[in-house]
């Protein structure tokens, strides 16, 4: 019998696997993954940035893990010889509105303990000749780096201190007893006396077939990029955002530099019509009929009718998405934006409509499951990882001791 199985090889599944073995040294652990190979959703589809994280209401979890994580990422890449480069982020304000906005975003920088300047038009341009605003920020603490090299260097963790990652093995059911859960991916099956569940985009399906009735759904936002052509990739030096509604704090397409050199532009929000599909157009019907029947669903679009409208129009208009950009990069046209992948992020939705922007954290006596890990949980997820690792630790507390099981 296993003493851990965890559900998912994202970046949290993986960084909560290597908090388990930490905590538990020497346990039995395996993560099952449904893929050939981990961190090829969420993880694997992202803009690549550690964050600051000056954005999170001061004194919340999601600022104090994104602030230790993005250390704990940086530390991370050091000692395991991966790429990462600390290139700082400009945060560029181009209306008055914006501009007022920038100055409530210093002082909840300042409140974080994150380190920023702020920087006038002049100054703006003097750094960044292809960038122009009435005011920005710069945060230098901002990195990039690319997560699917952090999830293998996970994956090895796990591997040498003797758990296992099965692949190719797609959880199907999850049966608890007094004593154990089993979990099954078609033929396959592991026992372990607890699970825990990171698995992202299906966090939901996971938790229900764990026999919990959740009262939230996830809904899959695609986040469309484009990529510039390599002689554009110099237009930037630091990574450049827009100053965010603070209503609509995940919109707003940015400009960045990827640790292989290139420069994407995006990502926008649109509805994703299948949780996984990530070619233009793709759709499945079992996905669309989960959030179809979901009352959460229809009140979150109808609450959002305007921007949803603004941020479709622009997905499927590339002469709208470009506007977006040339707000504060004037000299990009419509031939610099080549195609790229797009990302889905898993977006848990209430029953009220309310859209989740936090952790989310669901159990039974012997499971955990991640229900919700939105950005920046790529950033933030060493440190995410040891807090399930003590929730997995105190749960164990309470579980009968086997003998008496
Ligand atoms: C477009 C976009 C841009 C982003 N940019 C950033 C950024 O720049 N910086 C940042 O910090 N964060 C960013 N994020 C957020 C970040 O990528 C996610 O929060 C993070 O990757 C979540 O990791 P995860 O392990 O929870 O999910 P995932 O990476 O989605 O992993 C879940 C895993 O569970 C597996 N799984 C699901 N169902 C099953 C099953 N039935 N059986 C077995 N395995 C299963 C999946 O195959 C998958 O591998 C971005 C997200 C998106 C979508």
């Amino acid at each position: 019998m296993y003493d851990f199985c965890v559900i998912g090889g994202g970046i949290v599944g993986l960084a909560t696997a290597v908090s388990l073995l930490d905590a538990f040294p020497g346990g039995e652990l395996v993560v099952v993954e449904k893929e050939a190979g981990v961190g090829r959703h969420q993880t694997g589809h992202n803009s690549g940035v550690i964050h600051a994280g000056i954005y999170y209401e001061p004194g919340s979890l999601k600022a104090r893990l994104c602030k230790e994580g993005a250390a704990a990422t940086k530390a991370f890449c050091t000692e395991h010889g991966i790429a990462f480069e600390t290139c700082g982020k400009l945060l560029v304000a181009t209306t008055p509105l914006e501009l007022a906005r920038m100055g409530d975003l210093q002082a909840r920088a300042a409140v974080n303990g994150i380190e920023c300047e702020r920087l006038d038009a002049a100054e703006l341009v003097r750094r960044e000749r292809n960038i122009t605003g009435l005011g920005a920020l710069f945060v230098p603490s901002t990195g990039i780096v690319d997560y699917r090299q952090v999830c293998a260097a996970l994956q090895q963790i796990v591997v040498d201190r003797g758990g296992e990652v099965a692949l190719d093995a797609k959880v199907d059911r999850i049966g608890e007893t007094g004593s154990w859960v089993e979990v099954r991916a078609g033929e396959r099956s592991w026992i372990a006396r607890q699970v825990v569940a990171c698995a992202g985009l299906q966090a939901d399906r996971i938790a229900r077939l764990a026999g919990i009735d959740t009262d939230f759904q996830i809904v899959p936002f695609r986040g469309e990029y484009y990529r510039l052509p390599p002689s554009r990739s110099d237009v930037v030096r630091s990574l450049i955002y827009p100053i965010p509604d603070p209503d609509l704090p995940f919109l707003g397409i940015h400009l960045t530099r990827m640790i292989d050199g290139s420069v994407t532009v995006g990502p926008n929000a649109v509805l994703g019509f299948a949780r996984e599909g990530y070619r233009k157009g793709s759709v499945n019907g079992r996905d669309i009929a989960t959030f179809a029947r979901f009352p959460g669903f229809w009140k979150v679009i109808r609450r959002n009718l305007r921007s949803g409208a603004r941020e479709m129009r622009n997905s499927l208009w590339r002469k709208g998405y470009l506007e977006e950009c040339r707000r504060y990069c004037p000299s990009l046209t419509l031939a610099d934006l080549l195609p790229y992948e797009a990302g889905i992020r898993a977006q848990a939705v209430r029953r009220d409509g309310t859209l989740e922007h936090d952790f989310l954290v669901a159990d039974t006596a012997r499971t955990l499951h991640v229900c919700n890990a939105p950005s920046p949980a790529a950033t933030s997820a060493l440190p995410i990882g040891g807090m399930i690792a003590e929730r997995a630790a105190e749960q164990r507390r309470r579980l009968p001791t086997p003998s008496t099981a």
